[in-house]
């Protein structure tokens, strides 16, 4: 019993859809399954914006489609998926699912053998008992993400008036929120995010139960609150998701790393700069790196911790050491930030103090440090947001340009 609005309504054009995703879906129905392009990228399409990437949801259990297409290989354990790639493309089949969501962590439910299985808070574990169309539209999350749209005939199927709510910038939740957020709380954290990115109202219903709810995400796997947490930074929209998080009560507690630092004058300037670039830098299409984003959210922490070591006693350049660690160790208990990511942060902070030595040979080691330019990148940051001299700054940047005579004339008197 969907709402079918057809082409001439909704105005998105079949050739708008990416090449790789028409070709995935055309296949399949060629085969004789059903198969729809599903989830954000109707929804963006719909809001006349580009998609990131095209989910496709089918009839077609995960096997059919694997045997299908030559590139192709199943993924996941607690939500089994097919990657099918074309090109540099990757396109995400998903058979239509029963009930319930794509679900938490691979170790926790390891010896259990149900298709569908929830934990005593009614999280779910797992989830791959295949259902019907309408039922895998029950099973989602916001409304404007429930749409399904038919290469075929350029319909789109609304089965929860997600056209509707697209129309009024509405956010909302399918089903239950209170039961929704239980069974996966990560969809908090997901409500923000959208409703950042999209500069969406989080209908009332949708909101009201988040405030209360936020110690459930205490419950979530570390590695999966990482890659929801690592999307809201780099969606384009970092600082305006972040204040969301905030008004909705979630950045308590939840994330170690942003409660001290965003409650500190100093800390919270240091970050909405860092977050205005990187929105910056996603905007206009350039990379950014992780570990430079979270070594910046975390810094004031680390500068904090290392000076109460240091009033105990220890050394500077220890204190730094113990604190960055200390730091690292705290946060990935809640979030887990993968080693590749933490080893760079450490590099960046330890290279923040080589940088106010500015005599005899070592601005030169400094210079052919592999992370040099992260680790400048950063001292600017700190300039800009008033923690240390901009003379400073701007000493290194002449530095590196300069000539050999020219940087002799720049070093200090050594001492
Ligand atoms: P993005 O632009 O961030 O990719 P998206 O809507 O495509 O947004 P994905 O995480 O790629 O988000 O998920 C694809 C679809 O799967 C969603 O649109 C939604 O229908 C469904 N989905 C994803 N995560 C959940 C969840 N935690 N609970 C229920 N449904 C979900
Ligand atoms: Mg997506």
């Amino acid at each position: 019993k969907p709402q079918i609005i057809s082409e001439s309504k909704h105005g998105i054009r079949r050739n708008q859809l990416s090449p790789c995703a028409l070709k995935v879906t055309g296949e399949l129905q060629h085969a004789g399954y059903a198969a729809f392009v599903v989830g954000g990228a109707v929804r963006d399409l719909l809001l006349g914006k580009t998609p990131k990437d095209y989910d496709v949801a089918t009839d077609a259990t995960p096997e059919e489609v694997r045997n299908l297409f030559r590139r192709s290989r199943i993924i996941g354990r607690r939500f089994r998926l097919v990657h099918v790639m074309c090109g540099a493309e990757t396109i995400e089949v998903s058979t239509f699912r029963g009930s319930g969501a794509p679900a938490p962590d691979e170790e926790e439910d390891q010896g259990n053998s149900g298709l569908h299985v929830t934990n005593a808070n009614g999280r779910i574990l797992r989830d791959n008992v295949f259902g019907s169309q309408a039922e895998d539209a029950l099973r989602r999350d916001f409304t404007i993400n429930a749409m399904f749209y038919h290469p075929g005939n350029g319909e789109i199927w609304d089965y929860h008036n997600g056209y509707k709510d697209a129309k009024a910038g509405v956010l909302r939740i399918i089903g239950d929120p209170r039961t929704r957020y239980q069974e996966d709380p990560v969809r908090m954290l997901r409500a923000a995010r959208f409703a950042a990115k999209l500069e969406f109202q989080l209908d009332p219903a949708t909101r009201a139960p988040i405030a209360g709810l936020g110690h459930l995400l205490e419950d979530v796997p570390p590695s999966r609150l990482f890659d929801e947490i690592l999307k809201l930074l780099l969606s384009g929209h970092a600082q305006r998701s972040l204040k969301q998080l905030r008004a909705e009560g979630l950045h308590h507690g939840v994330l170690p790393l942003l409660d001290v630092i965003l409650e500190q004058p100093m800390g919270e300037r240091f970050v909405t700069l860092a977050l205005h670039e990187t929105d910056l830098r996603i905007k206009e299409d350039k990379p950014v790196s992780p570990a430079f984003l979270f070594a910046a959210l975390l810094w004031h922490e680390v500068l904090a911790l290392s000076k109460t070591i240091e009033d105990g006693g220890e050394r500077t350049a220890p204190a730094l050491y113990q604190a960055m660690d200390r730091v690292i160790q705290t946060q990935v208990e809640m979030l887990a930030i993968p080693r590749r990511f933490t080893s760079t942060m450490k590099e960046i902070w330890g290279l923040q103090p080589r940088f106010m030595q500015r005599a005899g040979k070592r601005p030169f080691a400094l210079l052919s440090h592999p992370r040099f330019r992260a680790g400048f990148d950063f001292l600017l940051l700190r300039c800009e947001s008033g923690e240390v001299e901009m003379e400073l700054g701007r000493w290194w940047e002449k530095f590196q340009h300069a000539g050999d005579a020219q940087r002799a004339e720049m070093l200090q008197p050594d001492t």
